[in-house]
């Protein structure tokens, strides 16, 4: 294992925003990340589990944690029952092309999301219709105090949008490895957008390889056209991703907010069913409140594509607060809704903030 003292910590986010961390640790396998562990005892410090960092917002100042970075990155496949184990470190992309070129499906979709295998259960990623919470069966996990490992199955993982059981304040779990089991032929293309554009393509003669490679093509561009396919040469994609969740009403919080929508004649609302509830489009109740792409506070900038990424131009955390808050209090004015940030935002201490 390696450890580093005093890392710049907008090296290790996707946002590029933080101060110092005192302390990152680098293991490569289960036996280290124990080590890293114990390296921690004694020193009164928070452990953060870090992967890609494209879904945490670090602290201006110095983070009195220690960050363990798993490297852990295997892959091994069961071809007889399309069953995936991957190791918490690999990258999250590299294992969707690798699933695609197997010709297993069920992760296609969620082509070109940044971070790691690891960090996939955390949030229950999606995009474009599919949910890691469809494939994956088992969560093998490490406690931070006893140093014990469970294997969660999917059940006890308490999937939910953007949610789990792992992402809550005081997650003493790390994530070692992640089990999928794929499907072995294409699913439903139910995303509106991304049906539309594969029209025609999907050819009934071509093997389901090559139209997983299709889907998965397709995706790319789709995400790649809204900034959400990390690139150097983009600035727009020096960001969190999404910023904030889709909100989902009951029955009777929809018809209050749909009588407020009326009053305010907006029109045809975005919203889509999610299960007995509804959920609405963050990005538009964004613009509605005031609020425009391209817009910029301070260092911060609301992304050119879409209202929901927000993008560091040349900030800094507190300013990133500032301008979450008053994104957030300008939407609850105008149509009552809290609306939740999706990123994890560490305080110096380690410990999560929650809004
Ligand atoms: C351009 C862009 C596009 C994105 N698009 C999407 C999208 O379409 N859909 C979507 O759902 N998300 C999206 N995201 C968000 C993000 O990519 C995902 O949430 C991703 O899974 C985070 O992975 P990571 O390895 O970078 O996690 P990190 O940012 O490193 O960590 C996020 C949280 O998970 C914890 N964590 C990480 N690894 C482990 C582990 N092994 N064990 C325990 N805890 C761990 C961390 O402590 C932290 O609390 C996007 C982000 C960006 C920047």
């Amino acid at each position: 294992m390696k450890v580093f003292e005093h890392t710049p910590l907008a090296k290790l986010s996707t946002i590029r925003l933080g101060g110092v961390g005192q302390y990152l640790i680098e293991c490569n396998s289960m036996e280290e990340v124990i080590s890293a562990v114990q390296f921690t005892k004694g020193k009164q410090l928070s452990v953060i589990p870090l992967g890609g960092g494209s879904n945490i917002v670090f602290p201006d100042g110095v983070l009195k944690s220690v960050l363990i970075k798993i490297n852990i990155t295997s892959f091994d496949l069961d071809e007889d029952c399309s069953e995936v184990t991957s190791g918490a470190g690999m990258n999250w992309d590299l294992f969707v092309q690798k699933c695609v070129q197997a010709g297993l499906a069920g992760v296609e979709c969620l082509s070109g999301i940044p971070g790691t295998v690891g960090a996939v259960p955390i949030q229950n990623v999606g995009a474009y219709g599919q949910e890691v919470a469809q494939t994956i069966i088992r969560v093998e996990c490490l406690h931070k105090e006893t140093l014990k490992t469970k294997a969660f199955t999917a059940s006890e993982c308490l999937f939910a949008y953007r949610d789990s059981i792992f992402k809550c304040n005081d997650n003493p779990w790390i994530i070692l490895n992640v089990k999928f089991r794929l499907k072995t032929e294409l699913p439903e293309i139910r995303y509106g957008e991304l049906k539309n554009s594969l029209n025609h393509k999907l050819l009934d003669h071509l093997s389901l390889q090559d139209k997983l490679a299709i889907v998965r093509e397709q995706v790319i561009v789709l995400r790649r056209g809204k900034g959400m396919v990390l690139s150097n040469e983009d600035p727009n994609t020096v960001s969190a991703g999404s910023f904030f969740k889709n909100p989902t009403l009951d029955k009777k919080e929809y018809s209050q907010f749909l009588a407020t929508c009326e009053q305010l004649n907006l029109g045809k609302v975005p919203s889509y069913p999610n299960g007995e509830q509804t959920k609405i489009a963050a990005a538009w109740l964004i613009e509605q409140s005031g609020f425009t792409k391209g817009q910029i506070y301070k260092g911060i900038k609301i992304s050119d594509y879409h209202a929901l990424a927000l993008v560091n131009i040349r900030g800094n955390t507190a300013e990133l607060a500032e301008f979450v808050e008053l994104i957030r209090s300008q939407v609850y004015n105008q149509f009552g809704l809290l609306i939740e940030p999706e990123p994890v935002w560490y305080n110096t201490d380690g410990q999560r903030i929650n809004f």
